[in-house]
């Protein structure tokens, strides 16, 4: 087989008997211009310690600095844009993000903007983008990898719709791997960010646009994210204890940073397009509303026999028989919508989702390919 395997970002992961935080170990990477813009949420850079191991090396380096922690989840257009306009102004010459998805996602559009002055909101989603301002990735969730992809996932302002910015420039230079920093996440959003990961690393395994390379990374991963989820679900109430869910922090981090690697190669199947609607209009986080997917992507997928074999790959390679795996994450993605729970989505709501799958290029990307039938057919199955 060919393949052509590009991912040109450092990953530095924190030594797990190193006294000290991975920034404070690895401060002189910092050096990488002479203004920097962080940008990240409102609570969480600071929460978990992350923020202020940034503040106190670009001090000791004498790396002025500015502050944009404007980035909300799901990022709209509007705010990365203007982070963007907000380090031109300051002169900011890199970008350092901090956070989960939202804020490393955001932070790459902003890079986007801010080196090209000119641009509208809109231009980071055309073929014009030429430049950016080198970054510095730091996530806090251990879920979306997109500290090793060109990817920045943004909100459509008054759309509700996402949209993904995709440029090589956006590849982060350096990425730093701190599991510590993932200890004041909750049990909940550790499992869903977790799914996410997994949905990551499934849905890259069974992509036409998989490699060799690309599935190593995806197999790595699904055994780490499904090996802890699992220990997470025996762990019952006593993983409400930050302190029981530490020994996963490592293998969680490092299996959603393989994810990120390998839809890198790939991009993402059909559970995304999907869950972006249950997230932009019920409100589930990212990684549960592509999780809820999991049974119905491996039943339309199995149908053939490339999707089959695959899965079946897939699955040997995690140790566990197919059918448990989709029925594993889907219960652990716990989505409450329909007849059952009653709130059923109307059929003028699956019908404005269909549209909106649609128009997403990524439902396409395996071996089955839904149609808008079939997709208005697992809407109303699961919650309608
Ligand atoms: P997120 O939206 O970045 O953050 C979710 C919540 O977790 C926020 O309230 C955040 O607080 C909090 N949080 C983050 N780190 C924390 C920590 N260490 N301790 C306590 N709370 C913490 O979540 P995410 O699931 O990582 O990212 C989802 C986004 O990524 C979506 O927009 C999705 O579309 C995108 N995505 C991108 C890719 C890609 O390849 N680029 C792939 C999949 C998904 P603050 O608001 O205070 O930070
Ligand atoms: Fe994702």
């Amino acid at each position: 087989m060919s393949y052509d395997f590009y991912m040109p970002t450092r990953i530095i992961s924190r030594d797990e008997s190193s006294a000290d935080s991975c920034v404070k170990t690895h401060s002189t990477i910092f050096a990488l211009g002479k203004k920097a813009v962080i940008v990240c949420g409102k609570h969480s850079a600071r929460a978990c310690g992350a923020l202020d191991d940034v503040e106190s090396v670009l001090k000791k380096l004498g790396i002025d600095y500015i502050i944009y922690d404007k980035v909300t989840e799901n990022p709209p257009v509007s705010t990365c844009y203007a982070g963007g306009r907000a380090a031109i102004e300051a002169g900011c010459d890199f970008v350092i993000g901090i956070g989960g998805g939202s804020p490393l996602d955001a932070s790459k559009a902003v890079a986007v903007y801010a080196a090209n002055p000119d641009f509208a909101p809109d231009d980071a989603f055309s073929d014009n983008i030429r430049a950016a301002l080198p970054i510095i990735a730091i996530p806090t969730t251990a879920g979306t990898g997109s500290e090793v992809n060109p990817y920045s996932v943004m909100t459509l302002d008054g759309k509700n719709v996402k949209k993904t910015m995709k440029t090589p420039y956006a590849y982060p230079r350096v990425s730093i791997l701190d599991p510590r920093y993932t200890e004041t996440l909750s049990r909940e959003t550790t499992v869903s960010t977790a799914l996410d990961a997994f949905c990551h690393c499934a849905e890259s395994y069974l992509s036409p646009k998989s490699t060799d390379i690309s599935r190593m990374f995806a197999v790595d991963g699904a055994k780490k994210i499904y090996n802890s989820l699992d220990a997470i679900d025996k762990l019952g109430s006593d993983a409400d204890d930050p302190e029981c869910l530490k020994l996963l922090r490592y293998g969680l981090m490092t299996g959603a940073n393989a994810g990120g690697i390998a839809i890198n190669t790939t991009g993402t199947g059909f559970n995304h397009p999907l869950g972006y609607n249950l997230t932009l209009y019920k409100g589930l986080p990212h990684g549960r509303a592509c999780g809820a997917f999991m049974s119905a992507y491996y039943y339309y997928n199995r149908t053939t026999e490339l999707g089959a074999k695959l899965i079946d790959d897939f699955c040997d390679a995690i140790g566990v028989e197919w059918a448990k795996v989709a029925a594993d994450i889907v219960r652990w993605s716990d989505v409450k919508i329909g007849s059952a729970y009653g709130n059923a989505l109307t059929p003028d709501e699956i019908e404005l989702y269909v549209n909106n799958v649609k128009g997403a290029g990524n439902y396409k990307n395996s071996p089955y390919v839904i149609n808008p039938d079939e997709m208005r057919d697992i809407y109303q199955k699961l919650f309608g």
